[in-house]
């Protein structure tokens, strides 16, 4: 159904190919969450914060999936968004090809942010008023590329989804599976080591779900993947899976 060229696409941004050999992109450990916390302090005895992650060490080593399943308020989006700094656990640490990016200044945790994450939400976070490869070449706006080079990446990364034909399109006229596809695409812009989809076919018939599962196994081949799930389909693409309770792991199989 895809043009299986993801890899081939590979970066006018920067060709880090020779880089990913078989090393741990990501590795939380020790991570503990707790929203509401004052001052990134522990404040346990206080009521209004919530203890959202306990202790989570997990490794994802190039080239792998990794599959989060557990009940609803687990933790699963919260271990995602700490990969992605897009938050800072209150203790433990988050390394990123060696670099603990919680230990970073904001400015330097949202650049590598930028750079190495590709970021993939169950609600696709398309700007409606963009075509979908103006949608896919927003993230390229700082990386110091021609305008005319980031359409012609949006193109190929169009392409590669298999939606060629749709570049122009809004999101407003594309299927839920291709508006995902798109957002697939968008992730893929900056050519990120690490993608985290949380639950990116939640909002998706089977078919169409089985259609960005197969985009997204053929992605963790020489990068790494997490992917957030309820769905047994989605978690079957993964080559481990962890499961959440209540913050802490409490499986890995
Ligand atoms: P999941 O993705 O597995 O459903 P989450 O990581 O979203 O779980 O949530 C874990 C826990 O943290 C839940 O108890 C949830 O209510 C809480 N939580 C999530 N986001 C926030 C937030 N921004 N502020 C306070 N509590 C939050
Ligand atoms: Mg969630």
């Amino acid at each position: 159904m895809f043009n299986h060229t993801v890899r081939g696409s590979r970066s006018p941004v920067r060709d880090r190919a020779g880089e990913r050999e078989s090393t741990t992109a990501v590795r939380l450990d020790g991570v503990t969450h707790e929203y509401g916390a004052s001052g990134g302090r522990l404040r346990s005895s206080d009521e209004r914060t919530v203890t959202a992650l306990r202790d989570v060490s997990i490794e994802v080593p190039m080239g792998t999936t990794v599959g989060l399943e557990g009940p609803s308020g687990s933790g699963k989006s919260t271990v995602l968004h700490a990969v992605a700094g897009l938050l800072v656990p209150t203790a433990g640490r988050v390394e990123l090809r060696g670099t603990d990016i919680a230990a970073l200044s904001d400015a330097e945790r949202t650049r590598v942010r930028r750079h190495h994450i590709g970021i993939v939400f169950q609600r696709f976070h398309l700007l409606p008023s963009l075509s979908a490869r103006a949608n896919v070449a927003l993230p390229l706006v700082q990386s110091g590329l021609p305008r005319s080079d980031r359409r012609e990446r949006a193109t190929n990364l169009l392409h590669d989804v298999g939606l060629g034909d749709r570049s122009t399109h809004r999101p407003g006229e594309l299927s839920g599976g291709e508006r995902q596809r798109v957002a697939i695409a968008r992730a893929l812009a900056t050519d990120p080591d690490v993608i985290v989809a949380d639950e990116p076919t939640g909002e998706l018939d089977t078919a169409t779900g089985t259609a960005v599962l197969e985009l997204l196994t053929d992605i963790g081949r020489d990068r790494a993947v997490v992917v957030a799930s309820h769905d047994e389909a989605t978690l079957d693409v993964a080559d481990r899976v962890i499961t959440l309770c209540d913050g802490r792991v409490d499986d890995v199989r």
